[in-house]
C-alpha cells in the first residue's frame, strides 16, 4: 500500500532501558510522537515516519524479514538474534545504520562470591543460567570450555541460590544487582551498545529520502551530547 512505501517505519523498545533515550533522541531531531506508549503504531505528525514499539527481542527480527526499515536496538540482543536465526534456517541481513551513544552495557559472567575463580576454565562442565546462550557458547568455545546452558529470560541473578546452576552470565550496568544477589562479576564476555540496523534492502526513493533527512540530524544531536 501507499504508506508502507511512503512512511520510513521505526521499531523501536515499547517500554525498557532503551526506551527513554530512544524518545529523548527522537524528540531531539524534530521526530515528534504524540500518541500513548500503548500505541503499537504511532504515526509521527511533522514527518512521514511511523514508530513501531515492540519488545526490544522481536526487533532484529522485524528488520531482517523487511517488516520495518529501521530499529533501535542493544548489539547483545541483535547478535544472539542472529545466532539464533542462522540456527533456525531464517534471513539474517541488515544493515548497521549507525551506532548510538546510550545502551551501555556488557555481558559478564559472575559466580557465588565465596566461590574461588582462577579463571573462565573454571565454568567446564558447569550449568550457567543465561538469556544469551548463543554469545556465550561462541566465548566459551573459543577456549574449548564446556557448559550446559540453562535458559532463563528473567530473574538470571537468583539461579544459583535457587540451586538452577553454578553461575550466570547476564547483562551488567553498575553491579548492583549481582551485589545484592551475593554473585560477584568475573569475566566480561561480551561489550554492547545501542544500535540503530535497517533492512539489508535499498529503500523506496520517498523513504530514502526521509533516511537521508533524518541521519545528519542523529548524528548531530549526539555529537552535541558527547
Ligand atoms: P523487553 O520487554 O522489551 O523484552 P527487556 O527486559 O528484555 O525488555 P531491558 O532490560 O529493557 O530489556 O533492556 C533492553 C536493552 O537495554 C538490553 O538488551 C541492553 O542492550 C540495554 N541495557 C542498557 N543498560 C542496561 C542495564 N543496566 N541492564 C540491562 N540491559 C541494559
Ligand atoms: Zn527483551
Amino acid at each position: 500500500n501507499d504508506a508502507s512505501r511512503s512512511r520510513l517505519r521505526i521499531a523501536i523498545q515499547k517500554s525498557g532501558r532503551l526506551t527513554d533515550d530512544t524518545e529523548k533522541l527522537f524528540k531531539n531531531c524534530g521526530i515528534k510522537i504524540n500518541e500513548s506508549r500503548d500505541h503499537l503504531l504511532a504515526h509521527v505528525e511533522n514527518l512521514p515516519i511511523d514508530i513501531l514499539r515492540v519488545r526490544d527481542d522481536d526487533i532484529p527480527g522485524l528488520v531482517m524479514d523487511h517488516v520495518v526499515d529501521w530499529g533501535i536496538v542493544g548489539q547483545n540482543v541483535l547478535e544472539e538474534t542472529m545466532m539464533q536465526r542462522k540456527v533456525d534456517g531464517m534471513p539474517t541481513g541488515f544493515r548497521e545504520v549507525m551506532k548510538l551513544n546510550y545502551g551501555d552495557c556488557r555481558l559478564s559472567v559472575a559466580i557465588p562470591q565465596e566461590k574461588e575463580w582462577h579463571g573462565l576454565a573454571d565454568l567446564e562442565g558447569c550449568k550457567i543460567a543465561t538469556t544469551y546462550p548463543f554469545l556465550l557458547k561462541r566465548k566459551l568455545s573459543e577456549q574449548g570450555i564446556n557448559f550446559k546452558p540453562v535458559l532463563l529470560t528473567g530473574s538470571v541473578e537468583v539461579a544459583p541460590r535457587a540451586g538452577l546452576a553454578d553461575a550466570i552470565c547476564d547483562l551488567v550496568c553498575t553491579g548492583a544487582t549481582l551485589q545484592a544477589n551475593g554473585l560477584r562479576e568475573v569475566d566480561t564476555i561480551y561489550e554492547s551498545k545501542a544500535v540503530l540496523i535497517g533492512r539489508d534492502q535499498d529503500l523506496f526513493p520517498e523513504k530514502q529520502a526521509i533516511a537521508d533527512l533524518i541521519i545528519p540530524r542523529l548524528k548531530g544531536v549526539m555529537a552535541a551530547r558527547e
